[in-house]
């Protein structure tokens, strides 16, 4: 059946401005890391972006090497995209990467030009687009000077195959060089794409502090800790799981004793907030306004749903902050 996205799509989803420039994020984004390869039933994911985009959710997020095999995540978003969602290209926001391993050789990997540059177009054919929302260095490359690769994401920006430039996993202080670097050429530094959850708060050691002075806005990936931070593996691992299916990201093993008392704790918080697990555990990074969007994965639709209703209470109490705290470590 031809798609019609619903009506009240933008009824409830709330929207927060990149930094200081004049694009706005949904406060939850969708990625496409996983199960939207050529592994993946992809009429589920079909579902799942509609899904997606009838809650409000105007982002999506992939990069060259999304798959399994590489490649395959944008390929079948561009299907899908032409079937459904060509007609709302201009309320979509799109993003794609290159950094990590992408084809054999010298000029398939990290931070060159000559990589960076070759790759995106690769990307847009896949997808069937003219253009990125947003293109993102997806990793630093010690190798590479930064002038170069910051010099190939502005030239992407000049040529119109982009019409934002982000990073990934950068320092603090290399965000502030990327920065500085892209200011000078007079492309702006839009966004940091960090990982960061309660399990992982490296952000919170300087680069939210470097983002929110420029004016650069961020989109957390894996929020959820890979669906750890839910209540999915309370009671053993369920055989749907990623870490039952999957297993190159996310090991049955780190799912250890004392990572699941943990959850069970922060579980039973979320319980008193009226919240599942999944949804606090969004909340938790929706509180600090330097975050623009918290980035997840699924592998349904019902857990969109679970996600996107975090919005409606990101507000937390000194003593939950307290009792949180204290649970986690921070
Ligand atoms: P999450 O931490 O959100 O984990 C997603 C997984 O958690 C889902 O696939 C699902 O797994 C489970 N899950 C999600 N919601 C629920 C729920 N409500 N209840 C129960 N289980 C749930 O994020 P990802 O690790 O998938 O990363 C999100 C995105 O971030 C990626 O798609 C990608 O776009 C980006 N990313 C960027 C990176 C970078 O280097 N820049 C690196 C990694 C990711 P299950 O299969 O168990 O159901």
């Amino acid at each position: 059946l031809p798609y019609h996205a619903a009506a009240e799509r933008y009824d409830s989803m709330k929207f927060r401005k990149c930094g200081n420039s004049g694009l706005k994020l949904p406060e939850i984004s969708l990625g496409l890391w996983h199960n939207f390869g050529h592994n993946a039933d992809f009429t589920l994911g079909r579902k799942i972006l509609r899904r997606a985009f009838d809650l409000g959710i105007t982002h999506f997020d992939l990069a060259n090497n999304y798959g399994p095999p590489y490649g395959s995540a944008e390929e079948n978003f561009g299907r899908i995209f032409e079937k459904d969602f060509k007609s709302y290209r201009d309320e979509l926001l799109i993003s794609s990467k290159a950094g990590w391993d992408m084809w054999p050789g010298p000029y398939g990997n990290f931070g060159s030009k000559k990589y960076l540059i070759a790759s995106l177009d690769q990307s847009l054919k896949r997808m069937g687009l003219e253009y990125v929302d947003i293109f993102y260095h997806h990793r630093p490359d010690p190798e590479t000077p930064l002038e170069e690769t910051m010099g190939a994401l502005d030239q992407i920006v000049r040529q119109g195959k982009a019409l934002y430039v982000g990073i990934s996993q950068y320092s603090a202080e290399d965000t502030v060089k990327a920065y500085d670097i892209l200011k000078s050429m007079g492309t702006p530094l839009l966004i940091h794409q960090p990982r960061y959850s309660m399990l992982d708060r490296w952000v919170e050691n300087g680069l939210l502090d470097a983002i929110g002075e420029k004016g650069v806005g961020s989109i957390a990936f894996s929020p959820l800790e890979q669906g750890m931070l839910t209540d999915k593996y309370l009671k053993g691992i369920p055989e749907d799981s990623r870490a039952a299916k999957d297993g190159r990201y996310l090991k049955a093993e780190q799912i250890s004793e004392d990572k699941i008392e943990m959850i069970r704790k922060l579980n039973d918080i979320a319980k008193t907030r009226d919240q599942s697990l999944a949804q606090m555990a969004i909340a938790w990074l929706l509180k600090d306004p330097r975050i623009t969007s918290v980035l997840v994965g699924v592998s349904k639709p019902e857990q969109l749903d679970d996600n996107v209703a975090a919005i409606k209470n990101t507000e937390f109490g000194p003593a939950e902050i307290t009792q949180i705290k204290s649970i986690i470590g921070a």
